[in-house]
């Protein structure tokens, strides 16, 4: 398995981009550990299918280069760089058994029959399809297929890397979390480095060491998923991950504290420091799991805010309450029995948890 490092990597699908918006990517400088399990995460169009097949070499980038353990592969085919990928619609032959197909990528190598045999029966057994091994690929479902085409991309353990484009998207719900969990076992059990698109964040939390969050063709932030919740680097990474996402909201800097529609918020002096020179647009965020709202008479204090009420929703595990002062709405977690719509409360920040953003 191998260490990937992108250099400088960019990609446009036009033939003489002029604008940053003619870029698919842009400006990608990272490094992958050898084992890693990474998922890229972000919306549509984001970009991921575009650097996962940069990666794999089905598409050449238009400038930069992509490293394996230091070993240049960027003008080498993906048979040449030796790869697996997994994609999103099965990739398997309808007229073998399932044996042969996930037999295939190793009798392609000329690997002896006796460890063929014994490397598709524990990966099958892994997914559960060691009951199938003699069926026909053709009469088997969607979510059968696809769980094959997961196989044969496992099926070496001579591969550089394993990448992983929306793999799931055909399964089933249910079936869904059991083969994440399956990937994740396979993983820590081989130790592959291991590259998985999705657009789902519980998808990528669930699956992955290392999140290497994408929007508008560059990465905003790499990090574990503890590190993406509690220090997003990006207001985007802020809303994206959590449900909901964070608050965001216009704020100026004054007097040692941040101002949102005329409201003092304290800041640590970590966070002020860090914007002290910033001339342009501020944003002020916050999680709604890291406020709390009092009510019921509370003292507003020194460092209170009042607002009002104005809905709950119901998450089934937990409640979100929209509050709001000014014009301002801010979304806050309550513990399980609270009963407080059309009350007002008072609302507190927690400086270390009040992160602000410069032109994001
Ligand atoms: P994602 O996989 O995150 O949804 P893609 O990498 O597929 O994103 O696409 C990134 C951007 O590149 C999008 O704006 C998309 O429209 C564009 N794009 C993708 N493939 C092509 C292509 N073959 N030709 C032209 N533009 C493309
Ligand atoms: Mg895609």
């Amino acid at each position: 398995m191998a260490r990937i490092d992108l250099k400088s990597l960019a990609h446009s699908y036009f033939p003489d981009p002029k604008t940053d918006e003619d870029y698919a990517l842009r400006r990608m400088e990272h490094v992958w550990e050898d084992g890693g399990a990474y998922a890229l995460l972000g919306p549509s169009g984001c970009g991921k299918t575009t650097l996962l097949n940069i990666i794999s070499g089905l598409l050449t980038p238009s400038h930069g280069q992509v490293l394996f353990d230091g070993k240049d592969v960027t003008s080498l085919a993906p048979e040449e760089r030796n790869i697996a990928q997994v994609f999103q619609f099965p990739v398997i032959y309808d007229t073998m058994t399932v044996y042969d197909n996930l037999a295939f990528p190793l009798r392609n190598r000329g690997i002896d029959e006796k460890r063929v045999d014994a490397r598709v029966r524990e990966i099958a057994g892994m997914l559960d399809l060691n009951g199938k091994l003699k069926q026909k690929a053709r009469g088997l479902g969607a979510d059968e297929k696809q769980t094959i085409s997961l196989g044969r991309g496992l099926v070496r353990d001579d591969v550089s890397a394993i990448l992983f484009d929306e793999p799931l998207t055909v399964i089933d719900p249910h079936l869904k979390w059991v083969l994440r969990r399956k990937l994740k076992e396979i993983h820590n059990k081989l130790r592959p480095t291991m590259v998985y698109v999705t657009h789902d964040q519980v998808e990528a939390l669930t699956f992955a060491d290392k999140v290497v969050v994408m929007y508008g063709g560059k990465v905003v932030q790499l990090g574990t998923p503890q590190e993406l919740f509690e220090n997003p680097a990006h207001t985007f990474v802020g809303y994206f991950i959590g449900s909901p996402g964070m608050n965001i909201m216009d704020c100026k800097i004054d007097d040692g504290a941040a101002w949102v529609d005329g409201q003092r918020i304290g800041l640590s002096n970590r966070h002020l420091e860090a914007v002290s020179k910033q001339t342009g647009k501020l944003e002020l965020g916050i999680r709604p799991e890291f406020l709390t709202l009092e009510t019921g008479n509370a003292d507003k204090g020194s460092d209170g805010i009042e607002v009002n009420i104005t809905k709950v929703e119901d998450l089934g595990q937990f409640k979100i309450a929209t509050t709001r002062f000014g014009t301002s709405e801010i979304k806050v977690k309550l513990g399980e029995d609270e009963q407080v719509v059309g009350q007002s409360g008072i609302l507190r920040f927690v400086p270390e948890w009040t992160k602000l953003y410069a032109d994001s």
